[in-house]
């Protein structure tokens, strides 16, 4: 079986539990784990921030950033495709009382003019205001696209003019580092918050950090805390995350090289054309087939992908399969899609 459902499926390595299992550790609500301090103190400076929060998921560490911006009643900016809108479970209104507007576009890329017409900071009595507005790079539900920087430059300038705050979901951050060169501090200094994944690309069991001044660290650990993510000896997770640092993030653009592979086979063998991915998920139509039906087909002869719409399928590559699998789940997927 060739899983490209997710890239958060891979196996820690031998190599990342043995760096696991030799951490020292201690109670992190006491902030007394210097493992997780390591890995903290590394991702914000990584990212220009002051300091950092490790957190068990994504969406807690988006959670916990968004809230830092937006009070309850107000609103957080978002394209309509965000996983934040999407796919924390409605976490953000849930938990934390903060509503939501979205903006739409074709791929999940940025579009400052986009932005620039919903933002609504201090609208007074009748209207919610705008306090924070949040971007996807890579964006996920887009195919992995690429947040070109001149628009997030924008976009920040602007927001930063109106007295908006700004929030980076970079589960992705690293592919697009790869993809492009961008240096990760160029990113990250354009926002206020980000958040950042290890479970994914870079193939850690667990993690993500938020980073952020110190001062919104501390009050997210306060937020961490009463959601019920406080946790203790959790720098033997936080090692994995670590060693992924290491030895994880260069490697990205094997997935990406796996990516064009997969998306070329699947070009070469049926009526779709894709266009190359810019880092390593591949959204593809379906055409007249239903998803779930080409998800079934593809499983059958051992290729497992995920549905992401009624006639939209995604595959995404990761540290657990190699190019040629990757191009030969492509022809197979082609040959689906031809029947
Ligand atoms: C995976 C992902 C997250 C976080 O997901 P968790 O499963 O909560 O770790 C956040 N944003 C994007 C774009 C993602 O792909």
């Amino acid at each position: 079986m060739i899983d490209l459902r997710s890239d958060t499926l891979t196996q820690p390595s031998e190599a990342m539990r043995a760096a696991m299992a030799a951490a020292p550790v201690g109670d992190d609500v006491y902030a007394e784990d210097p493992t997780i301090g390591e890995l903290e103190q590394r991702v914000a400076e990584l990212l220009g921030h002051e300091a950092g929060l490790f957190c068990a998921t994504g969406s807690l560490a988006n959670v916990l950033g968004v809230a830092q911006h937006v009070r309850p009643g107000q609103e957080v900016l978002c394209d309509s495709g965000a996983h934040i809108a999407r796919a924390e479970m409605g976490a953000h209104g849930a938990l934390t009382g903060v509503t939501m507007r979205t903006w739409v576009t074709h791929d999940g890329r940025t579009e400052p003019e986009l932005v620039e017409e919903l933002l609504a900071p201090d609208a007074g009595p009748y209207l919610v205001s705008t306090a924070c507005v949040a971007i996807e790079n890579t964006h996920n539900f887009g195919g992995g696209t690429v947040q070109p920087l001149d628009a997030l430059t924008q976009t920040s300038a602007l927001c930063r003019d109106a007295g908006v705050r700004l929030h980076l979901d970079g589960a992705r951050l690293w592919n697009a580092h790869v993809a492009t060169g961008t240096p990760l501090a160029d990113y990250g200094t354009l926002f206020d918050t980000v958040s950042v994944c290890f479970s994914k690309g870079l193939g850690a069991p667990v993690g993500s950090v938020l980073v952020g001044s110190a001062e919104a660290m501390a009050n997210a650990r306060v937020l961490r805390k009463r959601l019920g993510g406080g946790w203790r000896q959790a720098g033997l997770l936080a090692a994995g995350c670590l060693y992924a640092l290491d030895h994880h993030v260069e490697r990205l653009a094997d997935d990406h090289a796996a990516a064009s592979a997969f998306a070329a086979a699947v070009t070469a063998g049926s009526s779709v054309t894709l266009a190359d991915p810019e880092t390593n998920i591949v959204v593809v139509p379906t055409g007249s087939l239903p998803a779930t039906e080409v998800v079934a087909r593809a499983a059958a002869r051992g290729v497992r992908v995920s549905t992401v719409g009624a006639r939209v399928v995604r595959a995404v590559t990761h540290l657990d399969v190699t190019t040629a699998q990757c191009a030969d789940a492509g022809a197979i997927l082609a040959e689906v899609l031809q029947a």
